[in-house]
């Protein structure tokens, strides 16, 4: 865990909601302006603080999707969970204006930026890919030309987060793969990957270890270990696979 006292001194700051945008019917992105906005880096998320009528407060983590490029700007990808406490609010209610309680950036460790070069491997499991976004928006926005990889797992093509940008990335960038697993349900003549992520799927997606790849896995839980087991099994050092776990169980 990043230092208590480190997320301590950060102060709580207001952003204002300055665009909204549906991303699957279970996602939205709210992009806040946050004047004085110390920047961030690529991995790194926030801590927002919600206030009730009654003075009832929750505190979440969520993810930086934007780059560091975008400065003054910080935006967030929701994905909400129907028995959730903030996360109804913030996919359902929060409109064009509102302004929101958040500090950071907080998070030093799951952080790539292009001069740490690659190649590079992002492995996302459901709303996981929205640290991995920040990286690709970032290798963009920088023109780098380090190889990357991504394998995401969704449960539905419907439940992938960014699609057109991602595909349309890949397209335009003969050094990106998009390459996906969609575990419940894929939509008609789908030739790709159907299954939970396992060895022999990232045996065959994965860069080869001598390669001294550099691997980032964002998701649920149980979905993170899995894959960064199976990574290290193939191979990779340990200290080359991070890790960013956003919540308990479930997923992919
Ligand atoms: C570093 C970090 C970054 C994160 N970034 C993002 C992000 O970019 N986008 C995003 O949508 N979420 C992200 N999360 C998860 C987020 O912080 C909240 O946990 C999530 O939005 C649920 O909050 P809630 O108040 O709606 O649910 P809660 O009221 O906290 O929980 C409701 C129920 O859902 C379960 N639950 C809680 N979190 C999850 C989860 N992530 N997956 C499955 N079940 C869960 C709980 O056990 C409970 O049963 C991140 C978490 C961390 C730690």
């Amino acid at each position: 865990m990043e230092g208590t006292a480190l997320r301590g001194r950060l102060i709580w700051q207001l952003g204002e909601v300055v665009e909204t945008r549906t991303e699957t019917a279970r996602a939205r992105s709210l992009t806040l302006a946050v004047p004085g906005w110390p920047g961030h880096r690529p991995g790194q998320h926030v801590d927002l603080r919600l206030t009730a009528e009654d003075g009832y407060q929750a505190e979440r983590s969520y993810s930086i999707a934007s780059p560091p490029e975008e400065r003054g700007k910080v935006m967030i990808t929701v994905e909400r969970l129907d028995d959730g406490e903030a996360s109804p609010y913030l996919v359902d209610e929060v409109k064009l204006g509102d302004r929101l309680e958040l500090r950071g950036p907080i998070g030093g460790y799951f952080v790539w930026e292009a001069q740490m070069g690659g190649p590079l491997l992002l492995v996302a499991g459901g709303s996981g890919i929205v640290p991995l976004m920040a990286m690709i928006r970032h290798r963009r926005a920088v023109a780098s030309t380090v190889p990357a990889r991504l394998l995401y797992s969704a449960r539905s093509q419907d439940e992938v987060i960014y699609r057109d940008e991602l595909d349309e990335s890949a397209r335009r960038d003969r050094r990106l793969d998009v390459i996906y697993t969609l575990t419940r349900s894929q939509p008609p003549g789908w030739a790709g990957y159907r299954r939970r992520i396992d060895g022999d799927l990232l045996r065959e997606v994965a860069w080869p270890a001598r390669d001294g790849p550099r691997a980032y896995i964002c998701g649920p839980t149980q979905f993170v270990e899995t894959a960064a087991a199976g990574l290290v099994s193939l191979g990779y050092d340990p200290a080359r696979v991070k890790t960013e776990r956003f919540g308990p169980t479930g997923g992919g």
